[in-house]
């Protein structure tokens, strides 16, 4: 058995901005379910849900500030959570990232540098809990800095950096440093410094005894300078360490079968009733009820990566043909006015919900007919996911995750019955509406459609076989020599 620490900023159902939630909530369980001891370590944000009053721990002294350590449990499972409390620092309006006008807090290097630090001493066993980890697992740029701090210190666990978005990299200007006291021998190009900034990310990416990815063809991806935002060299130079092992779903959260927020529960034997589900999301969006129209939606961050901008563009051609379209989303200022004036022009065909909604994201996977996810880059993405078990036909861009998760629909994938979507290569609008021209034409082919959702219906998604590649990965760290005091042979310049 394997003590491992799972080091987050974001964990649901205690706080969710996006997919990392869903695999820090998911994982950890998976692992605990194959006779793992995991224990998550987060901060205790003002927006987190709570399944009771946590337990109070310890108090840490780090960098001159008084922490308190408090523990709870990821609700309906085994799974202890520490978390991180610090008022100061975690206790504010807004997400765990930016303020209530979207503006990330000036204050996020000392933020997460301190929760890394707070890990580092449980990582250490110096946290009066009478357990040391074998493994800390690190997820995105906000626990970077912990293998970085952990190669400082001897008898160390092993350590395993995910990258869940490689876009988002934790950079904060020099002035920032001065203050986090981060020890000498980290700074330089082949350390945390990254052209003359602070690089969180790097932390992982240089010091990390593994990395992955969410998925094989990212992990690809993202050791070229198309997706690899200048870190590709080092993603290069680490290639024998990294890997893709792609995400799996929390079948208790997203399941047809048994949803919770869905007008009509159906599963694969009972597909009709899915209609049930859409005319509900008809009725609920304020479009007109039609059970046969064919029902786009689309839910997610409004920002260029899911290439909403193509979606924009491809609008007039899209509801120009007998469809509706139900947007769910926020994100950037200009693509959220774009399609609020989009569904005010066609109020008959198009409804915007603007903002974060879970029971509504639950009703778009089960009412509609089609998922656009058009994404420019995806590292794993889920709702492409989501959809195939919803028997909802995904339109993917062939990236990422995306295309190592949805099967494109053609006359031999339909008769081998492995199609589960559609899937189209440039990241233009014009690929896109060929895609969708395609999604169209098969929908008026009743018995075809119905076979191509069936066979995502039944596809596993489980994490039970992503969970059993980290233990694997785990497992083969056993006998790594840490590396002390970073010295690695690498150069940015
Ligand atoms: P990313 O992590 O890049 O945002 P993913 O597809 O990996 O994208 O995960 C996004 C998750 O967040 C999914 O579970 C999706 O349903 C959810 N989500 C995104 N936007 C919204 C929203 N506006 N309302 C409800 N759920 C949302």
């Amino acid at each position: 058995m394997k003590k491992i620490l799972f080091v987050t900023s974001e964990a649901h159902p205690l706080i969710k901005t996006g997919g990392l939630a869903d695999v820090s909530g998911s994982l950890p369980k998976a692992l605990a379910g194959l006779g793992q001891d995991v224990r998550l370590i987060i901060p205790n944000y003002n927006a987190i849900n709570l399944p009771g009053e946590p337990r109070f721990l310890c108090s840490l002294r780090v960098d001159n500030r008084d922490v308190n350590l408090l523990e709870t449990q990821i609700p309906d499972s085994q799974v202890n959570v520490l978390l991180v409390d610090y008022p100061h620092f975690f206790n504010r309006p807004g997400n765990p990232y930016v303020d209530e006008q979207g503006n990330s807090w000036a204050d996020n290097a000392d933020r997460f540098a301190l929760f890394c630090r707070i890990a580092v001493e449980v990582a250490m066993n110096r946290a009066q809990l009478n357990w040391q980890p074998d493994i800390v697992h690190c997820n995105d740029w906000q626990s970077g800095l912990v293998p970085a701090l952990l190669t400082l210190e001897t008898g160390r666990p092993d350590t395993v950096f995910t990258i869940h978005n490689l876009a988002y990299q934790g950079l904060f200007l020099v002035d920032n440093i001065l203050g986090l006291n981060l020890p000498g021998q980290l700074w330089h190009p082949a350390g945390l410094e990254f052209y003359h900034m602070l690089s969180f990310i790097k932390g992982g990416l240089v010091y990390a005894d593994r990395i992955t990815t969410v998925s094989p063809t990212y992990a690809l991806e993202i050791q070229t300078a198309a997706y690899g935002y200048g870190l590709e060299g080092l993603l290069i130079h680490r290639k024998e360490d990294l890997s893709g092992i792609l995400n799996g779903i929390d079948l208790e959260t997203w399941n047809p079968a048994t949803d919770p927020f869905i007008a009509k529960q159906y599963d694969v034997a009972i597909l009709p009733d899915k209609l049930h589900n859409k005319t509900e999301l008809q009725r609920k969006t304020g479009l007109p009820i039609n059970e046969s129209i064919q029902l786009f939606g689309l839910i997610g961050r409004l920002v260029e990566q899911k290439g909403i901008d193509l979606i924009i563009d491809c609008l007039p051609a899209l509801l120009a043909m007998p469809v509706q379209f139900v947007v769910l989303g926020a994100g950037d200022k200009g693509f959220e006015e774009r399609l609020h004036n989009l569904a005010h022009v066609y109020p008959d065909k198009m409804a915007f919900a603007k903002g974060y909604d879970e029971p509504l994201a639950h009703l778009i996977e089960a009412g509609a007919d089609v998922f656009l996810m058009p994404s420019r880059f995806e590292p794993c993405g889920l709702n492409q996911m989501y959809s195939q078990l919803y028997g909802t036909l995904p339109i993917v861009r062939y990236t990422g995750g995306l295309a190592d998760t949805v099967v494109d629909a053609l006359p031999n994938t339909i008769a081998d019955r492995t199609a589960t979507g559609f899937v189209f290569n440039d990241a233009s609008a014009s690929s896109l509406l060929e895609a969708i021209k395609r999604a169209v034409l098969l929908y008026s082919d009743k018995s075809a459609w119905k076979k191509v959702q069936a066979n995502g219906m039944k596809k596993d998604f489980s994490w039970k076989h992503s969970a059993e590649q980290y233990l694997d990965l785990y497992q083969s760290l056993w006998h790594v020599f840490p590396i002390v005091g970073g010295e690695i042979a690498y150069t940015e310049h």
